[in-house]
């Protein structure tokens, strides 16, 4: 066993059983490629990064070295072409390493599946379609010649990153490129992208601001106006450095322009399954939990006395209790990520909620079982148990699927068929 070299690392079991859950022949590749370099190169840095809330630069280098920044780079642009689900279970893995690095890689990752596999599902005109190829080329080229990093900075504040109003950070067409003007909160990877994937509304001559008017534009960091404030010392998630993004008169070339003209709005009317790529670092973090768990009750866990506790019975009530949550949590997931796609159901809609709702509360539920079952000792900071307690409160949080509009939604939606009212 070698920390250093990934390839001879000792594996914790996949999350996904590979022929249990019958992965095609890239998911069992990709999820093995991020248990080897999420054990081997993330775990051991994890505790460091949280504790000094410190972008994960280290891991990214791997990230880079190890072809997972291009994960879903299209196969013919040079990257895995990896689809929404193996990216998805990919992901998870990750999570249980280090929550900041996968939950920091979801919003890099997702700029290649919106601008990839997924706007290949939406309708665009021959000419739209050809520009928008030769501009993704630019943005992957970058990702996989330089190790160049995207963020996903959405969040304002108000109700605009839930999708109930239009994005109050303007974009204004000029010659030869676009003026961006307004303010990010929560921007993961603020500092440490190299480019932000801004969700920004246009701004028409004599119109009203619309969501159908939503541009998605990579904003380089080094473009004049724009500016990084404010403190980072939240309760988790500490490394994914979510601090506020300032835009004051940024311009920036037509070329920036991650997707054309009106399509941001079809793709998340028409590919909603795409707010559930903020869950699997979640999935990972509840996988976490229990493997802890179970190391730390069979005093198997490393550097600790070898104690034994598991011959308590409330100790094996307690891991029967998160086993019950964790498969409960999996077998829910993993449909809907299967199943995702364009133009979902109805009931596709409800599960989708269902399982994101799912991941994000039971994770932290998991892990409060865990500081309980496993006892007192089990929180001290030199382990990473209370880490993975604070990280999994955030999930819940998240825009625009947080578990109250999941709520929301799965009410509204199971008593109302569409068109309905109580008038
Ligand atoms: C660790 C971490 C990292 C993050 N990283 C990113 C990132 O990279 N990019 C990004 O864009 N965001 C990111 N976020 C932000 C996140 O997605 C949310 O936008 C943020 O947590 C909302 O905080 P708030 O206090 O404004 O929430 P809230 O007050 O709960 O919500 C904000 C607004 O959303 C609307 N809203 C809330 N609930 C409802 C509802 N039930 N129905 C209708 N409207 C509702 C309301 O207008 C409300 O004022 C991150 C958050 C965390 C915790």
């Amino acid at each position: 066993m070698n920390a250093a070299d990934p390839d001879t690392f000792d594996l914790d079991a996949p999350i996904f059983d590979p022929d249990a859950f019958r992965l095609t022949d890239q998911e069992r590749e990709l999820t093995a490629l991020a248990r080897r370099t999420g054990k081997a190169r993330f775990a051991p840095r994890a505790a460091e990064f949280d504790r000094d809330a410190r972008f994960p630069t280290e891991n990214y280098r791997d990230m880079h070295e190890a072809g997972l920044l291009g994960a879903c780079v299209p196969k013919e642009n040079g990257g895995h072409g990896a689809p929404f689900r193996t990216y998805m279970m990919t992901a998870a893995e990750i999570g249980r390493y280090c929550g900041s690095t996968a939950l920091t890689w979801n919003m890099h990752v997702c700029s290649c599946l919106w601008t990839g596999a997924l706007t290949d599902d939406l309708d665009m005109t021959a000419e739209q379609r050809a520009k928008h190829m030769e501009r993704r080329a630019v943005h992957y080229a970058r990702i996989l010649d330089e190790g160049a990093i995207y963020s996903q900075p959405f969040s304002e504040g108000g109700a605009a990153a839930a999708g109930a109003v239009p994005f109050s950070t303007s974009v204004r067409k000029v010659d030869g490129g676009w003026l961006i003007n307004g303010k990010k909160i929560f921007a993961s990877l603020s500092g440490h992208a190299d480019y932000y994937g801004v969700l920004c509304g246009e701004m028409k001559e004599g119109a009203r601001p619309s969501r159908r008017d939503t541009m998605y534009i990579a904003v380089p960091a080094r473009a004049e106006g724009v500016e990084v404030v404010g403190d980072w010392d939240p309760l988790g998630m500490r490394g994914t450095v979510s601090r506020t993004l300032l835009f004051k008169d940024v311009f920036v070339s037509e070329d920036e322009q991650l997707m054309p003209r009106g399509v941001y709005y079809q793709a998340a009317s028409r590919w909603p399954h795409m707010f559930m790529t903020l869950s699997p670092t979640y999935m990972g973090i509840a996988q976490a939990a229990f493997d802890f768990t179970v190391k730390y009750l069979r005093g198997e866990w490393p550097g600790l006395p070898p104690v034994k506790r598991r011959m308590f019975p409330t100790k094996q009530m307690g891991v029967a209790q998160m086993h019950l949550m964790l498969e409960q949590t999996k077998a829910l997931w993993f449909q809907a990520i299967t199943e995702a796609g364009p133009d979902p159901s109805r009931e596709q809609m409800l599960r989708a909620w269902a399982a994101h709702y799912t991941v994000m509360e039971n994770a932290n539920e998991i892990c409060q079982l865990a500081i309980r079952t496993c006892g007192g000792q089990s929180m001290l900071k030199t382990l990473p148990l209370e880490r993975l307690y604070r990280d999994s409160r955030c999930g819940a949080l998240m825009l625009p699927w947080t578990a109250e509009i999941c709520l929301d939604r799965i009410g509204r939606e199971s008593l109302y068929l569409p068109g309905e009212d109580d008038t």
